[in-house]
């Protein structure tokens, strides 16, 4: 165990008893299955994690902006759902589901791995027990390895582009957007990382420290800042630069540039595969189809219905299982493939790609009016 390991023990086990034990008791749900640990554990790294948002990433976009924004009204929903999510839902659903899931595995010799995995990375190679930091190295290499094949996924299955699209939705990319996204979408990420995390072995405390690690290098990739990592460091590591692109408006004209930049924490995948971008200037953030770039002109719920309809009409039809990139029809919102749709037209409605951030101050909030092209009007090339 890591030193600080220890002293982070104390600490949950303090929470645990001060503030989660009396709560569960008050609301009768002390018996279930999860460990209140686990509560007080997601509390803390909640807390650090709202901390370090609020007092470094935040300033960033106040002194150092990629885009300048005369208000920030876009991205309330996402501060708004983020604080709910890591101070609420997280915390309850490592308690009510993670926690349970992860005892499945358990009951096996501790010796080979601590969640009983038979195929855990100590049980093949167990030199790693006595180099703990390296086996977390490892550990993370894998786990962002799987979320970057999951990423690219949720853009090329139409079912899953329908939830992951809402976190894309947002014109105004901040500190605040990489929580952006349905509990449904949410849900299933969680699963696949816990799967590969248990298989892998992981201890679930220090599980909780991949994923941390994780969401903060997230948190300051979507900020809403120039800083750049430098032209080395860059290749190995995502950078906000380096996030943004993936964040891009459709370009009509390129219309396959903002097919990049998946990886999570580590960019070296992008580079590996062939999907990494260096060099383009910053650009305006959203998705040009009509159907999502809806999401901004409702609050909180009405994102999430709207994102959740698009979901429940594709994840029904047999070609929102066909891998490709969809736009919705406005009014069916079956998924029409993007290659038989006239991109000039589809992106009209929110804005023509504006030019580099330097050239045009205002670019994030520059007229896209959230005027549909949409509803009621099929959109060209809809067969
Ligand atoms: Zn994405």
């Amino acid at each position: 165990m890591f030193p600080i390991q220890q002293i982070w023990l104390h600490m949950v086990d303090w929470v645990s008893a001060h503030a989660v034990m009396p709560v569960l008791d008050a609301l009768h749900l002390e018996g279930l299955s999860g460990d209140p640990h686990d509560i007080a554990a997601a509390l803390l790294i909640a807390a650090a994690q709202i901390a370090i948002i609020g007092f470094l990433f935040r300033p960033l976009e106040t002194f150092w902006p990629a885009e300048k924004w005369t208000d920030r009204k876009l991205t309330l929903p996402d501060r708004n759902y983020t604080l709910m999510m890591l101070l609420g839902i997280f915390p309850l659903f490592t308690y009510l589901v993670l926690t349970p899931f992860s005892h499945l595995f358990g009951g096996a010799d501790p010796a080979v791995s601590s969640t009983g995995s038979p195929i855990a990375l100590t049980a093949w190679v167990p030199w790693f027990n006595d180099h703990p930091y390296l086996l977390f190295g490892v550990y993370y290499l894998v786990y962002d390895f799987v979320y970057y094949w999951m990423h690219r996924t949720q853009h090329w299955l139409p079912w899953w582009w329908a939830l992951h699209s809402y976190h894309h939705s947002t014109r105004q990319m901040s500190c605040w957007t990489n929580d952006r996204g349905t509990l449904v979408d949410g849900f299933i990420q969680s699963m696949i990382l816990a799967v590969v995390g248990l298989v892998m072995g992981v201890d679930p405390d220090e599980f909780a420290w991949l994923m941390l690690i994780g969401e903060l290098v997230q948190n300051l990739s979507h900020t809403n800042t120039r800083l750049g990592f430098g032209r080395i460091f860059n290749h190995l590591v995502v950078d906000p630069k380096f996030h943004r692109l993936h964040h891009m408006l459709v370009d009509p004209d390129r219309p396959k540039l903002h097919n990049c930049n998946f990886g999570q924490a580590l960019s070296i995948w992008d580079v590996v595969f062939g999907t990494a971008l260096y060099g383009e200037p910053p650009r305006p953030t959203g998705v040009g189809d009509p159907v999502i770039d809806a999401d901004n002109s409702f609050g909180l719920v009405g994102q999430h219905l709207n994102a959740l309809k698009r979901f429940w009409a594709t994840v029904r039809r047999p070609e929102g299982w066909w891998p490709g990139e969809v736009a919705f029809d406005p009014v069916t919102l079956r998924p029409i493939r993007v290659a038989d749709v006239d991109l000039h037209h589809l992106v009209r409605h929110v804005q023509d790609p504006a030019p580099p951030v330097s050239g045009a101050a205002d670019a994030g909030h520059a007229p896209r009016l959230p005027e549909p092209l949409a509803v009621g009007q099929p959109s060209a090339g809809a067969g």
